[in-house]
């Protein structure tokens, strides 16, 4: 039998969220100031409406201001910049986020570019973006963050480790790359049109895999020892989520650290959002 290690997020995030409560109480007795998460929430995707349902109890829970605005799916650009200024200017607003995915008549970078970068605790501003390319202190885009953190906890020092990042989108797997790179690995950036994809992966100590396309990621694709961070969600029907990642296959021929999915990655994504905003209000 493999030897097997499960990466587990859930209890992982757990650890960190009591840290966020305890520091959120100690600003609050400082400086009387409670942190505040703005959600904005376009539409009606059930999807999206589980992710922010749960952003809002973990940032209650955390004792954190939350406060969602819902928008119809028709609702226009103007109206959701007009949100956002709105937003940027209330003092009691520390963090705005705008759930992805936006409805298709809606430029998102356009969205993205009006919230001030001090209050992006998504990490997503092109300013963001760019202070973490410059390696500058800034808020990182909460998924990478998380699972930075989550390879962390199972090697401190990834100095000189071959990396494979699968998928290159601006909110997952290119800042990824970039957090890797800051951690002195050697990163290869896999994506759609990568023509061999399991000799971009098959020598990594470390794979991240982020690209919705279910059970992506075999065996053969995993170095015995890896550790494996499966980023992916991917509803297979009406109850069963799956990873980018072939779980069964890798964790039965592969000796790893894996994630698993659910309760791997998502977990620490909402913590990662808590911790942005604490910063934020701080
Ligand atoms: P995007 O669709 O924005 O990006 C997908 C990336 O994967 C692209 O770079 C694409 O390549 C690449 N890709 C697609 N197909 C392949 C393939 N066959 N081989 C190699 N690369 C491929 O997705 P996101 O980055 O937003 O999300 C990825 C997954 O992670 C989704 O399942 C999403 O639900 C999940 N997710 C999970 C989160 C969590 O908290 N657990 C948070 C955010 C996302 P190209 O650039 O060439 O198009």
């Amino acid at each position: 039998m493999p030897d097997i290690r499960i990466i587990d997020g859930r209890a992982i995030a757990s650890g960190l969220r009591d840290d966020i409560t305890k520091k959120t109480r100690i600003l609050m007795d400082e400086t009387g100031r409670v942190p505040g998460l703005a959600v904005v929430l376009v539409g009606k995707s059930p999807a999206s409406q589980i992710y922010v349902a749960a952003k809002r109890k973990a940032a209650s829970d955390t004792g954190m201001n939350s406060y969602v605005h819902l928008l119809s799916e028709d609702a226009s650009e103007a109206d959701i910049l007009r949100l956002i200024e709105r937003l940027n200017t209330d003092q009691n607003v520390h963090g705005i986020l705008v759930q992805l995915p936006l409805p298709a008549h809606i430029n998102k970078q356009k969205i993205i570019n009006v919230i001030t970068p001090a209050k992006d605790v998504d990490g997503l501003h092109p300013y963001n973006l760019g202070q973490l390319v410059l390696r500058q202190n800034t808020a990182v885009p909460c998924t990478p963050k998380g699972c930075l953190y989550l390879i962390k906890s199972i090697r401190h020092d990834l100095t000189g480790l071959k990396a494979t990042v699968v998928g290159a989108s601006a909110l997952v797997g290119r800042p990824m790359a970039q957090l890797l790179i800051q951690e002195n690995c050697t990163v290869t950036q896999a994506h759609s049109k990568t023509a061999d994809l399991v000799d971009a992966c098959k020598d990594a100590d470390i794979l991240v895999i982020a690209t919705g396309v279910p059970n992506l990621i075999t065996a053969q694709h995993v170095k015995d020892g890896a550790i494996v961070i499966d980023v992916g969600i991917n509803r297979i029907d009406e109850c069963r989520l799956v990873g980018d990642v072939d779980f069964q296959d890798v964790t039965s021929k592969r000796n790893c650290a894996i994630t698993p999915v659910p309760g791997g990655v998502g977990p620490m994504t909402i913590a990662m959002l808590l911790e942005n905003t604490l910063e934020a209000a701080t």
